[in-house]
């Protein structure tokens, strides 16, 4: 067999890589505290940042090399323009079987039907307060009702399922942990909480900010534990008896899942990062389409064993995470 047309690739620590996360704009219509500066970030030169075609070389050679997961992220994947033909490009590429993205949700109402029939699987929808002026202070510039709306748009077409995303962070909105787990009662829908990371924007915090999900375990200790499901699963899930939906726990810095990382990452302007938390990254942008396995490949192989991140020790990227794709 050759190598470029291998089902399962192994890094040196013996990690299935089958997952892509490919970040197609640093650009965001929101401004959320912990990711993005108050001001955004300048926008860089059409020419500097992947094209559709480059992405599309990338990911069909990462499906080439094992890689069967892809999640269009951002920024805010849904600013890009073009996103829709974008997914109708990659959703045919042979061996993916999995396309999602990671979105803010406000204009998702907009495109969730356009989105699905490209062949976008699931959405990952980020919301951190259910309460109006909350979300419009951690965000900044957001309204909460669009990203309600997206979320049931979401459901009716068929983006399923609903993945929330709820960072949590100290003294903000811990307070809501009870009213995002009753979300899962009614919905089927997973709530997942995930630990603040001390990286760009966050990495002076207040220590106070990190707050670790066992919170969410120490305010809701009927959740019931559920079995891990295969290598790659990030989030330790649980569910309410009777509940419909489920709740996750994505906890990077209280309980790294660094031994079970199936995950390499392309930034906007075309760098493959095998880990979030490192400064290394292998450039992809302007490369013909034969050199790409390799340099996939190399990136696979230099993944490192581990992060080293705690409420102390700030990631070592010099990225936000709008510039990176979460
Ligand atoms: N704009 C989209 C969104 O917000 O879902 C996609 C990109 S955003 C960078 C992806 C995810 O990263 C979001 O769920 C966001 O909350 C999370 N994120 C950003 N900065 C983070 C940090 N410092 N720690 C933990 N999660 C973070
Ligand atoms: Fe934009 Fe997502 Fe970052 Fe918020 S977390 S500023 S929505 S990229």
């Amino acid at each position: 067999m050759l190598f470029w047309q291998v089902k399962k690739m192994l890094d040196g620590y013996g990690r299935n890589i089958n997952y892509l996360r490919v970040s197609v704009t640093d650009l965001c219509n929101l401004r959320c505290v912990y990711c993005m500066p108050a001001g955004g970030v300048a926008k860089k030169e059409h020419r500097d940042m992947l094209s559709f075609e480059e992405l599309e070389n990338i990911v069909r050679a990462a499906a080439k090399l094992g890689i069967d997961k892809v999640r269009v992220t951002g920024g805010e994947p849904l600013v890009r323009r073009g996103i829709v033909q974008l997914i109708d490009r990659l959703a045919v590429i042979p061996g993916i079987r999995d396309l999602s993205m990671t979105t803010n949700g406000i204009l998702l109402k907009k495109y969730a039907a356009e989105l699905k029939k490209a062949g976008l699987n699931r959405v990952n929808i980020s919301l951190d307060s259910l309460d109006e002026a909350k979300y419009r202070k951690i965000t900044r510039l957001g309204n909460v009702q669009d990203v309600l709306e997206g979320i049931k748009a979401a459901q009716e077409v068929g983006l399923t399922p609903v993945k929330l995303n709820v960072v949590l962070i100290g003294g903000f909105n811990d307070d809501e942990i009870e009213d995002f787990v009753s979300l899962t009662l009614k919905e089927e829908i997973q709530v997942r909480f995930i630990e603040l990371m001390p990286l760009g924007e966050t990495a002076g915090w207040e220590p106070g900010s990190f707050i670790s999900n066992d919170e969410v375990l120490r305010r809701e200790p009927g959740l019931i534990p559920l079995p891990i499901k295969g290598q790659g699963t990030v989030a330790r899930m649980y569910k309410l008896p009777h509940g419909k939906g489920q709740v996750g726990l994505i906890s990077p810095l209280s309980n790294h899942f660094c031994h079970y990382c199936n995950r390499l990452r392309v930034t906007p302007d075309g760098k493959l990062k095998a880990c979030l938390h490192s400064s290394r990254e292998i450039n992809l942008k302007n490369v013909a389409p034969e050199e790409l396995p390799s340099l996939i490949m190399e990136g696979i192989m230099s993944k490192p064993y581990r992060h080293h991140l705690s409420r102390e020790q700030a990631s070592l990227t010099q990225r936000n995470m709008n510039e990176i794709g979460g």
